[in-house]
């Protein structure tokens, strides 16, 4: 019973064959999360069934299988990356704690007072908050990369803005509510000649397209895999050796450490030394199986898909005039994401009336209220697609759409 559109097998999706408030599922919000198919949820269920055991610590055969499913999923995720070596990857809970932890371990120890931070305006809060608290604690200033009225940050801007003093540049690779893909590679290389040190969140890049740490040249790189396939509670963070090696543990506790004494402790090499405690072995497990999925699926065909599906549903959207669309002025650099405002009509009230179609979208902040403010509105509409969605999906989303202002009593015009 396969269900395969476009080269990709939407049976490997079982929750996109349910239906909510009676409605054939339209799931348009990936963005936040993506759906997790078979191979990855079956790859879980293994682990548990077969192999589950504490890594790292027994001696005993089960043991010695569950650290080396850990180890084969940073190996892959290495590879998958282009970092180096294994040690330069850190698994976290998500990309939230990964920037945390640069924060904490990199900010707090190596920002001084009078330098100067510098990020993007679009940032996600947890790529701006961590920041803000090093800046408060070490009498650091925050500045920001304001974005043209297309939504993208110019060379100029980069060039005024990462000067002599920015000790630090942290910048989402796309942006999760415009869906505009930054020049990162720019102003890594900008951050490089004046001696700061770059942090990329590659959270709603890396299910899009693939990319190499080592060719954009990031000090730290960041992501989430929820958003790509895998289960929640797996994140990643990369760091370049020379950094890490520097840097003191963020968390303190067992599997972290060589010699503990009454008063003093010494810590493990990395990559042990950034993760204390039991680990996330089967989410590990399940980031393995997600880059495998990718992998056989094709960044190729994951891109044209996405980008099909964004343009079309961009032209339909386009050809309402109640619509405004935000972001980049075509469906060009964007990436997965339509962010849009409905005249007249709250965003929360669009996704209400989305859903009782089975159409999910996000509405809201997007965890981007500097942003939202930056561009003048409190909160939008997002629609945002992978490659497991199809045409029908967007044109059940755009039909949808159509009947908000009707609904709302204002006429469908
Ligand atoms: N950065 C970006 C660009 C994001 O889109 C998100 C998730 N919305 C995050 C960071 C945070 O990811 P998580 O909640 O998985 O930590």
């Amino acid at each position: 019973n396969k269900l395969v559109q476009a080269g990709v097998d939407l049976s490997d999706f079982p929750i996109l064959q349910t239906k909510t408030h009676g409605k054939r599922l339209v799931y348009l919000d990936s963005a936040a999360t993506a759906q997790k198919p078979l191979p990855v949820l079956d790859a879980v269920r293994h682990y548990y069934e077969e192999e589950n055991a504490n890594p790292h610590r027994g001696n005993y055969e089960l043991s010695v299988l569950a650290t080396e499913r850990y180890e084969e999923a940073r190996a892959l995720t290495r590879a998958f990356i282009n970092a180096k070596e294994d040690a330069e990857i850190i698994f976290t809970r998500n990309t939230t704690e990964s920037l945390n932890l640069i924060a904490y371990s990199y900010g707090m120890h190596f920002i001084q007072e009078g330098d100067e931070i510098v990020l993007s305006i679009a940032e996600h809060h947890s790529n701006l908050i961590p920041w803000q608290q090093v800046a408060k604690a070490r009498g650091a200033t925050l500045k920001y990369l304001y974005l043209d009225k297309n939504g993208r940050i110019t060379e100029e801007e980069i060039n005024e803005k990462i000067t002599e003093k920015t000790r630090l540049v942290a910048i989402v690779h796309v942006s999760n509510v415009l869906g505009t893909v930054n020049p990162v590679k720019e102003i890594v290389n900008k951050a490089h000649n004046v001696g700061a040190v770059a942090v990329v969140d590659l959270a709603q890049s890396i299910p899009h397209f693939p990319v190499d740490v080592q060719d954009i040249d990031a000090d730290f790189a960041v992501f989430s895999g929820h958003k790509m396939l895998s289960p929640m509670g797996i994140g990643v963070l990369y760091g370049k050796r020379e950094l890490l090696e520097k840097m003191p543990p963020f968390l303190f506790g067992g599997d972290m450490i060589e010699y503990v004494y009454e008063q003093e402790a010494t810590f493990a090499p990395l990559p042990a030394k950034f993760e204390a405690g039991t680990q996330n072995v089967g989410g590990a497990v399940g980031l393995a199986a997600a880059i495998r999925y990718i992998q056989k699926v094709g960044y190729d065909r994951i891109r044209e898909i996405d980008s099909k599906l964004v343009h079309y549903a961009f032209s339909r959207l386009r050809e309402l005039d109640y619509i405004t669309i935000y972001g980049d002025g075509g469906a060009g650099n964007r990436c997965g994401v339509i962010s849009f405002n409905i005249r007249d009509a709250h965003p929360h009230d669009v996704a209400s009336i989305l859903d009782a179609d089975g159409v999910a979208i996000r509405a809201g902040h997007h965890c981007a209220q500097p942003l939202l403010r930056y561009l003048g509105i409190n909160a939008t509409c997002r629609a945002s697609f992978y490659f497991y969605n199809t045409p029908e999906d967007v044109d059940t989303f755009v039909e949808s759409v159509k009947k908000v202002r009707g609904v709302l009593g204002y006429g469908s015009k």
